[in-house]
């Protein structure tokens, strides 16, 4: 591999709060290195489409506080497809780009490693989503303004449920993990958390409900991420709940897309601008087909394919704490 000398970088997938920070810190670290940087507007599909824009260290000013991304993401599904992929590889070298940053989940880095094996085009992953849910990191970029902005939301709905005595089921995003349902539930002092990670039966929260009303609590929240296990949507949990326990007046909120908005967190504009310095320190270096994430606090880095496939653990302990609170 040649001396790298025009760094690309793009977001992909869903945006999260942080993206914005990211960027910044890519294009500043290339500057500072004295190398060109290239901005892909829409992910995949914008590389595809050739739509690309040069950017300076001052391109990207007062963006550190902006949810969103500036470079716009997409879903592509031409970039899926080997002839979608040509058209990208013939667009980077045009324009004479030698390596890439992808700011994005576990579907872009899949898109990086498919396009890495085809072209050996060096590639640096940035974790961005809210979900938290990638190997290699504690953190990703979105979550811990995610967190906040759920938490912010609970808390305002406990006021209105303790004035009127009532149980709210607050679902949160996750898909397929509970990071946010079971940190945000564990900040907002929630009732209980549902989770997709684990099924803690109805039975159990129909009892720890009752025990509620019976040790004089008169209002609770049940926090619940979007693919918890229990087999029943927020709605079927509430008539659920309605129905075996009459004594409770039931009312669901979805949170939903307001979670993935906002100016991120302090903590992740911090953690944005180490992972952009050190992904652009890395491509400089000759490495490729790496995540950048936080391992004990420390810039880390985990091959790719392990970030994708590695799976992620939900934190048992605080499970355990979640459930101490609630006596
Ligand atoms: P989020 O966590 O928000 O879902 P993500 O990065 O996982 O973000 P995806 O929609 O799964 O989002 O992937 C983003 C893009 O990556 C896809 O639209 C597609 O262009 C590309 N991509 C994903 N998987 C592949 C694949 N197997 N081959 C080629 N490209 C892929």
């Amino acid at each position: 591999m040649g001396k790298v000398k025009k760094i690309a970088v793009m977001t992909s997938g869903g945006d999260s709060p942080g993206m914005n920070a990211a960027i910044r810190s890519v294009v500043r670290t290339c500057a500072y290195y004295r190398t060109e940087c290239i901005g892909i507007y829409r992910g995949y599909q914008g590389m595809i489409e050739g739509d690309f824009v040069s950017l300076t260290a001052r391109s990207v000013n007062n963006i550190i506080n902006k949810g969103g991304t500036i470079l716009k993401s997409a879903r592509s599904q031409e970039f899926r497809t080997p002839e979608g992929r040509k058209k990208a590889h013939e667009n980077l070298i045009e324009h004479k780009i030698d390596a890439l940053v992808v700011i994005g989940g576990d579907g872009s880095f899949t898109g990086g490693v498919v396009f890495n094996k085809e072209y050996n085009f060096p590639i640096i992953g940035i974790p961005g989503t809210i979900d938290n849910d990638i190997y290699g990191t504690s953190h990703t970029l979105g979550y811990d303004t995610a967190l906040n902005t759920a938490v912010e939301a609970i808390d305002k709905i406990r006021d209105t449920a303790s004035s009127h005595n009532r149980l709210f089921f607050v679902e949160v995003m996750g898909r397929d993990a509970g990071f946010i349902a079971l940190n945000a539930g564990v900040g907002a002092g929630a009732e209980e958390i549902l989770i997709p990670e684990e099924d803690l039966g109805l039975e159990r929260m129909l009892e720890s409900l009752k025990k509620s009303r019976r040790t004089g609590k008169s209002s609770s929240i049940v926090v619940v991420a979007e693919g918890d296990r229990s087999g029943k949507n927020v709605y079927e949990l509430a008539n659920y709940v309605e129905e075996n326990l009459p004594e409770y007046e039931v009312r669901v909120s979805v949170l939903g897309h307001m979670q993935r908005g906002g100016a991120p967190s302090c903590f992740d504009r911090v953690l944005a601008s180490r992972l952009g310095v050190k992904a652009v320190e890395l491509l400089l270096d000759g490495k490729t087909n790496l995540m950048v994430g936080l391992k004990d606090n420390e810039v880390a880095s985990t091959d790719l394919e392990k970030a994708i496939k590695g799976g992620h653990e939900i934190n048992r302990e605080l499970l355990r704490v979640s459930d101490i609170m609630t006596t």
